[in-house]
C-alpha cells in the first residue's frame, strides 16, 4: 500500500481521496478549504495544513485543483511539491486544464527526476464517489504503470492515451463533442415540439435511429424518456452549464494555437457563454434546451 498526498479536495477530489484510504492507502488530504479537508477525515484521511505538509515524505502526490494556474503554482512554486517531494515521487494531476500547462509542468517535473501523468476524468462526482471514474491519461509508459494500481482505486476505466498533455486532449475533445451533440438534441426536441411531434415519440424513434447519441439516450435534455436524466430533478446538475462552459473555452484555445477549425465547438462555446451570462452556469448543462426554447 502507498502513502498519497492528496491536493485539492473539493466535490471530486474528496471522494476519490476517501477512496484512495479506503483501499487500503495512507492519505493525507490538503485543501484551501478546511471543511473539504475535514469531510475527507470523516473518509479515512489525515488531514495535512500546507502543500509542503501533504507532499512531504509520500510515494504519490495527486492533485485536483479548479485550472492550470492552480496546478503550476502548487507544483512550482517556492514551497510547491517540486520542492518537497522526496526523490522518485509518483506525481497525478487529474484537473481538466489547458494541453500547454500540463505539458510545461509535466516536463518540469521530469526535469526533477519525477514521473509525471496528467490523468483528468470523466464521470462527476456520482462517478468519483462511485471509484467508476474514466480517466484519460497521458505521459510515458513508465509513468503510466505505476499510476495505473492507484488511478484504479478511482476509476474503472483508465486509458493510456499517449505521451504528456494527452490526458488533456482527450478530454477536451470529448467534451466539445458532448457540448456540440447535447445542443444538437436540444435543438431537435424543440422544433419538435413546434412541429406536434411528441417528445416520447422522437426519443422512440431517434434512440434507434441515426441521430442515436449519448446525450440522447443516457441524457435526454426533456423530462420522461430517460428518468436518471437532469431534465427530471430541475435540472439540478450533474455537470454544470459553467463547467462544460470551462471545457469548451479550453477547447478554443487549443484550437486556436494548434490551427484547428472547429466552427461547431465555437458556436456551442457562444451558446454555453450565453447561458452562463444569464446566469444560468449553475443548471445542468442539458438545461440549453430551455434557453434554445426562450424559457430561461
Ligand atoms: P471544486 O471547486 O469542488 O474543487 C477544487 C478544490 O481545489 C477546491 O476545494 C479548492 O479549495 C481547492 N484548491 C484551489 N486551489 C488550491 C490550492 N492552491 N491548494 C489546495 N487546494 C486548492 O471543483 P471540482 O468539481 O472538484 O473540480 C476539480 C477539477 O475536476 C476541475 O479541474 C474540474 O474541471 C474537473 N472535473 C470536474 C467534474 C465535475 O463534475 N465536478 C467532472 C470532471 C472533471
Amino acid at each position: 500500500m502507498a502513502s498519497i498526498g492528496f491536493i485539492g479536495v473539493g466535490n471530486m477530489g474528496g471522494p476519490m481521496a476517501v477512496n484512495l484510504a479506503k483501499a487500503g492507502h495512507t492519505v493525507k488530504a490538503f485543501d484551501l478549504s478546511k471543511e473539504a479537508v475535514d469531510k475527507t477525515v470523516a473518509g479515512g484521511c489525515t488531514a495535512a495544513e500546507t502543500v509542503t505538509d501533504a507532499a512531504r515524505d509520500v510515494d504519490v502526490i495527486i492533485t485536483m485543483l479548479p485550472a492550470g494556474k492552480h496546478v503550476a503554482h502548487v507544483y512550482e512554486g517556492t514551497d510547491g511539491v517540486f520542492a518537497t517531494a522526496r526523490p522518485g515521487a509518483l506525481m497525478i494531476d487529474c484537473s481538466t486544464i489547458d494541453v500547454d500547462t500540463a505539458r510545461a509542468v509535466i516536463a518540469a517535473a521530469e526535469k526533477h527526476g519525477f514521473p509525471m501523468v496528467d490523468a483528468p476524468v470523466s464521470g462527476g462526482v456520482g462517478g468519483a464517489e462511485a471509484g467508476t471514474l474514466t480517466f484519460m491519461v497521458g505521459g510515458s509508459d513508465e509513468a503510466v504503470e505505476k499510476a495505473r494500481p492507484i488511478l484504479e482505486k478511482m476509476g474503472k476505466a483508465i486509458i493510456h492515451a499517449g505521451g504528456p498533455g494527452n490526458g488533456q486532449a482527450a478530454k477536451i475533445c470529448n467534451n466539445m463533442m458532448l457540448g456540440i451533440q447535447m445542443l444538437s438534441v436540444a435543438e431537435a426536441f424543440t422544433l419538435a415540439k413546434r412541429l406536434g411531434l411528441d417528445a416520447q415519440k422522437l426519443f422512440d424513434i431517434s434512440s434507434k435511429a441515426s441521430g442515436q447519441c449519448w446525450s440522447l439516450t443516457s441524457y435526454c435534455p426533456v423530462p420522461g424518456p430517460v428518468p436518471t436524466s437532469p431534465a427530471n430533478r430541475d435540472y439540478k446538475p450533474g455537470f454544470a452549464a459553467d463547467m462544460m462552459l470551462k471545457d469548451l473555452k479550453l477547447a478554443q484555445e487549443a484550437a486556436s494555437r494548434a490551427g484547428a477549425s472547429t466552427p461547431l465547438g465555437s458556436a456551442a462555446e457562444s451558446l454555453y457563454q450565453m447561458m452562463s451570462s444569464k446566469g444560468n452556469g449553475g443548471l445542468d448543462f442539458s438545461a440549453i434546451i430551455k434557453m434554445i426554447d426562450g424559457e430561461i
